[in-house]
């Protein structure tokens, strides 16, 4: 029953399938639920599934990162650099016939080793990629994993944007990978991986390659003695040139990232690029993030009953964190990496006026950067009996405070998808959001009269438009308890699973394939 690419498939009462299947292989450099810091593993750890559903063949090559405490991510690739042993997902696993070998794996790690060895000192990015390529190589050519010439890669971030690179450089001119495709993805452009140009020897790319990656940092940006000039190799700009197909993770996003505000200094690049780039909107792991199935919560509950579900959640997590114990007071969530991009600052800021004037409890979850970790501890202590600001990186509370949630804030600056406010939605709790990115396309305004929408989105990105913003939902919440159910319940019912993305991917491979490489 199952679709092999260059099959006939024959068609299953209930299956979903694409009709023309591919090859399809994601490399990333992290992936739930084995790795994970953002949305990016999130994505990495549902949509190839979807497609796998669909009848692709997919997998999904990232390093396997070890953690070392704090530092996790600067560390974390280094020790990929000592250790490369590849994370290697066939998806989904019954559907990978033959099973994989192990002498394809065991030759990856070994061409991998030696790729790694002969890396070694010239900066952990070069050796990663040195590994990915020798997985990708070692996957292609053994004859019965089927993957063959006929590849669609897609690339995820700076970290393996130089993957449409390679095949235009290196591949291609020797006629190999001849007919593969790439699209590079973008989950957030604030990163681009730039680095100083002598690293550019280490990446195996012929030299008059080198304009494809260089860069030139306008005056703001420089930072560091090696950039003093301007002059540095930025590994996004070269996938961003060179792909066949560019994708970012919302249609806001897609425009945003044209102008001045939104580019990082890469606005000119993807205006010429439009023609080729779109933007899809992630969905949501509906398995995980189902507030009728997860195990996280002391009560699950759906539509029919969510009013009550919710309230033993809130009431079970006051508890748990010392507040007062009362169904009726509002509970207002923050949750996300505690960086600029997501506003934590100015959700800090917009705190004490929330606290002080409103009957309300706030609960805040995140990690990153140390101030900000430093405020969410400050505000736990200046509101003893109305907030608490859990300092970590707990995926179990992450799903509690989303069920036990009425609001959830998303302050964020810029928003390439965000994540959060779609498993606010499915779980019933209203989000109150910047406009911006991802942001305005999923969260529809709430509008009384025609009776629609999702949450509240606010324009001015500071702490006076949070505070308006929420201060609406409040009065939502405290005078028109009708108006805010049906508020949880739009949420609750709106569309959010992958198949949806995973239809509109397969567009744009199509598209790939009928473009000459
Ligand atoms: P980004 O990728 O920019 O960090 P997203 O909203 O796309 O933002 O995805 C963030 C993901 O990381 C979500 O799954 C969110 O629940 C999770 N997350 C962020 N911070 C934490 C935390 N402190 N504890 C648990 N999960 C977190």
């Amino acid at each position: 029953v199952h679709g092999t690419a260059g099959s006939v498939v024959v068609e299953q009462p209930g299956l979903k399938r694409a009709s023309t299947l591919r090859n399809i292989m994601f490399v990333t450099s992290e992936v739930a639920p084995w790795s994970k810091t953002g949305g990016l593993a999130d994505v990495l750890g549902s949509l190839p599934f979807a497609l796998a559903e669909r009848g692709h063949r997919v997998m999904v090559v990232s390093p396997r990162w070890v953690l070392l405490g704090r530092f996790r991510y600067s560390l974390l690739t280094l020790a990929a650099m000592e250790a490369p042993f590849f994370l290697e997902l066939p998806v989904p696993p019954q559907q990978q016939d033959p099973p994989r070998s192990p002498t394809a794996l065991a030759a990856a790690e070994a061409a991998a080793a030696a790729a790694a060895k002969a890396a070694n000192g010239s900066g952990p990015t070069a050796a990663a990629i040195a590994e990915i390529e020798a997985v990708v190589q070692a996957e292609s050519s053994v004859p019965k994993t089927k993957y063959g010439q006929d590849i669609m890669f897609v690339a995820n971030d700076w970290h393996t944007s130089l993957i449409p690179v390679y095949l235009a450089a290196k591949y291609r001119p020797h006629g190999v990978y001849g007919n593969a495709r790439a699209i590079l993805a973008i989950h957030n452009l604030r990163h681009q991986g730039v680095f100083p140009p002598y690293t550019y020897e280490s990446l195996g790319l012929p030299p008059h390659w080198y304009g494809c990656l260089e860069w030139q940092y306008p005056p703001h940006q420089r930072q560091g003695s090696w950039a003093e000039e301007g002059r540095s190799v930025n590994h996004l700009k070269a996938g961003l040139t060179t792909a066949d197909r560019v994708v970012t993770v919302s249609a806001g996003y897609a425009e945003e990232i044209k102008t001045y505000l939104g580019g990082w200094g890469m606005e000119g690049i993807i205006a010429a690029r439009d023609p080729v780039l779109n933007g899809i909107v992630n969905g949501i792991d509906t398995d995980e993030w189902n507030p009728s199935i997860d195990p996280h919560l002391p009560a699950t509950y759906d539509a029919t009953n969510f009013v009550e579900g919710k309230a033993k959640c809130k009431m079970e997590l006051q508890r748990e964190l010392g507040l007062p114990v009362n169904e009726h007071i509002p509970l207002v969530a923050f949750i996300g990496r505690l960086d600029p991009q997501k506003g934590a600052d100015i959700l800090l800021e917009a705190a004490p006026a929330l606290l002080r004037h409103n009957n309300v409890q706030l609960v805040c979850l995140g990690s990153g950067n140390k101030d900000l970790e430093d405020g969410l501890r400050w505000l736990e202590a200046e509101f003893k009996d109305r907030a608490r600001g859990w300092v970590g990186f707990n995926v179990p509370f992450s799903h509690k405070l989303t069920a036990a949630a009425d609001i959830l804030l998303m302050p964020s600056r810029f928003e390439p998808c965000g994540l959060n406010q779609l498993y606010a939605m499915r779980y019933g709790a209203v989000p109150v959001a910047h406009k911006t990115g991802g942001l305005r396309d999923t969260v529809l305004d709430f509008n009384p009269w025609a009776q629609e929408g999702t949450g509240w989105t606010y324009t001015s990105c500071d702490a006076q438009g949070l505070l308006h913003a929420v201060g609406v939902a409040l009065l939502t919440y405290n005078n028109h308890k009708e108006d805010f159910r049906k508020l949880q319940l739009r949420g609750m019912a709106r569309e959010a699973s992958w198949d949806g993305a995973a239809q509109q991917y397969e567009q744009i491979i199509d598209w790939a394939f009928m473009d000459p490489p």
